[in-house]
């Protein structure tokens, strides 16, 4: 048994109902449990500037799939959005990213491998994805800081 949190995009389209769309189809997934999702957020775009504003937010769930049964499952209902990689970091109908990953024991898992890293490599960096995650692990730390303090820090 595997837990996840989930960070989760989009800015083309009906926004929100493509991630409650995905949001339901990870709930019906026979391997999936207990999702939980935050608030959804309007952030302005990361990276490729010049498009339309995101909705983000953040998903947990616990689940059998390891990390790269996880991988293939996000990148599906990726594709079931009809999402097309057209430019990096630019507009898309559906973003999911493993954000974090614990084992049955409450371990944090680090991967890294051509498919997938996990902590996800940017997490730290983006307030996008530490407020959900806030709302969700609020106890969560990293590299001696709690998110609040991260968040406190990024704003400076
Ligand atoms: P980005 O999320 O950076 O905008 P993409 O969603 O197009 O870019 O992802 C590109 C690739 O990133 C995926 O094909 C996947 O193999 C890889 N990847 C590496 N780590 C992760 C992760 N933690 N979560 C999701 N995808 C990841
Ligand atoms: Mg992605």
């Amino acid at each position: 048994m595997y837990t996840y949190y989930i960070s989760v995009g989009s800015n083309m389209g009906d926004k929100k109902g493509h991630i409650h769309s995905a949001f339901q189809s990870l709930q019906e997934h026979e391997a999936v449990s207990k999702v939980i999702s935050s608030k959804l957020i309007e952030t302005e775009p990361w990276g490729y500037t010049e498009q339309d504003t995101f909705v983000n937010g953040m998903w947990f769930c616990v689940s059998t799939l390891d990390p790269h049964q996880m991988l293939d499952l996000i990148q599906f209902l990726e594709k079931e959005a009809g999402r097309e990689r057209l430019i990096h970091w630019g507009p898309r109908t559906l973003d999911l990213d493993i954000i974090l990953a614990y084992d049955s024991h409450g371990a944090m898992l680090s991967l890294s491998d051509a498919k997938l890293v996990v902590p996800h490599p940017l997490f730290w960096e983006r307030t996008f994805v530490l407020e959900p995650l806030y709302e969700l692990f609020p106890t969560f730390t990293y590299k001696g800081m709690t998110i609040n303090e991260r968040l406190a820090q990024l704003s400076e």
